[in-house]
């Protein structure tokens, strides 16, 4: 099912143990074909808490408490049963993309292994000869295995955090109720919370499209600021909320690559000059190319991206780009998250064809790049005889990216780039 609202089911069952820190919500390599729709794992560490703790949720009326230090406590096999009941419960096994995964670790397994799930292939026979968790269970085909690991090496550098808040389940499958202006006045009260509204599109991004138990979630990058900007939205009721540490929006998945070394299914960042002027394609996606060291390469803005393509539509060949993007097998493209305009190109527009200087009349073209000829006394021109001026380019040396409800998880919005 919605594999954060498990995390909420687990915390309830395992409620004789203390939480150490947050539960985890990490979100893997999103080129990879076969993942769910978010790619994303949850993992917690239970244990005996020592010291401060905070107040990182509410569930069933009673406050979740995080405890900032705390030993794990060794897990046991009927600890481990008791886990896979909670996920075989409320898993949705009749959809082909749902293969879940629940593993165990008494210490945390390399964080090497976060790495490679976050940008880069992973098979569960490659898994195995690094790492062997305690205890492990895979349905189906097991992928959610190698998720269900990564989550848990993960050793965050950059960190965001999302509170979500669950709906109660009567109301699930039916329509959300968030008053969007409530939403708007959170966004703009609270500077460090993101991905809350698409001023663009006109529309909340908070509550999911999905009919799964999630009313919402607040993305933001200080912790204590999310329980006030939820109690700010008005919204139908909370049935229970948890405060997850993630790496969404940190950029975690790119790798910087050149032109000539990309990789399908990776994500990079890459630096080239337009080599081909952007072209609209049919389902109204944009693309142009960027070279590099005699390296070509396609770049593709999709139609979601919706006005980021009009930024897209005035690149021109000479500009000089860094770009960030998952690298797609077929057709084999970089599918843009971000552009930086590193430079940009002067660039020369014809404004109208040369005059004939006997005849004081516009000379016409003979034909592409073939010069120019007076049709009276039919005298020549060439191609650079015509009037030029320079186009007015409306780009600025700096960074663009898609309109808001299209970031990806993972993605870093401008907004926290430049704070
Ligand atoms: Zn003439």
């Amino acid at each position: 099912m919605c594999t954060t609202y498990l995390a909420t089911e687990l915390i309830r069952e395992f409620s004789e143990y203390d939480i150490i820190g947050n539960p985890r919500l990490v979100r893997l390599n999103p080129n990879v074909p076969w993942k769910t729709r978010g790619n994303g794992a949850v993992s917690i560490l239970f244990g005996k808490g020592q010291g401060e703790k905070k107040i990182i949720g509410n569930i069933d009326g009673e406050d979740i408490w995080g405890y900032y230090y705390g030993a794990s406590t060794p897990s046991t096999e009927a600890d481990f049963e008791r886990a896979c009941a909670v996920v075989k419960d409320l898993s949705m096994f009749e959809d082909e993309k749902t293969n879940p995964g629940i593993v165990m670790y008494d210490t945390k397994p390399s964080e090497r292994i976060y790495w490679q799930a976050v940008r880069d292939i992973v098979t569960q026979e490659g898994l195995w000869i690094i790492t062997e968790p305690k205890f492990k269970r895979g349905y189906k085909n097991g992928r959610g295995l190698i998720g269900a690991t990564a989550a848990t090496a993960w050793k965050p550098r950059d960190r965001t955090y999302e509170l979500i808040a669950y709906r109660e389940k009567e109301k699930w499958g039916t329509e959300r109720k968030i008053d969007e202006a409530s939403v708007i006045a959170m966004d703009k009260k609270f500077y460090s919370t993101f991905n809350n509204y698409d001023y663009e599109e006109k529309h909340m991004i908070i509550a999911p499209s999905s009919p799964c138990p999630v009313l919402f979630g607040i993305r933001g990058d200080s912790e204590s600021i999310l329980p006030k900007a939820m109690d700010l939205l008005e919204t139908e009721k909370v049935d229970r909320w948890l405060l997850y540490l993630s790496n969404q929006g940190t950029d975690d998945h790119i790798v910087p690559k050149s032109l000539g070394a990309l990789e399908p299914y990776s994500s990079v960042m890459t630096t080239g000059m337009v080599s081909k002027n952007p072209a609209m394609i049919a389902g109204g996606h944009l693309v142009f190319g960027i070279s590099s060291r005699g390296k070509e390469v396609d770049c593709t803005i999709y139609e979601p991206a919706k006005k980021f393509r009009d930024i897209g539509m005035k690149l021109r060949v000479g500009d000089v780009l860094t770009i960030l993007g998952g690298v797609r097998e077929r057709p084999f493209t970089i599918n843009v998250e971000k552009i930086h305009v590193d430079s940009l190109s002067p660039h020369r527009i014809k404004t109208s064809n040369p005059i004939c200087q006997d005849c004081s009349k516009a000379m016409k073209s003979i034909g592409r790049g073939q010069g120019y000829k007076c049709a009276k006394c039919g005298k020549k021109a060439k191609e650079q005889d015509a009037k030029f001026e320079d186009e007015i380019r409306d780009l600025e040396e700096k960074w663009y990216e898609p309109t808001t409800s299209a970031l990806r998880h993972l993605a870093m919005p401008l907004k926290r780039m430049q704070t």
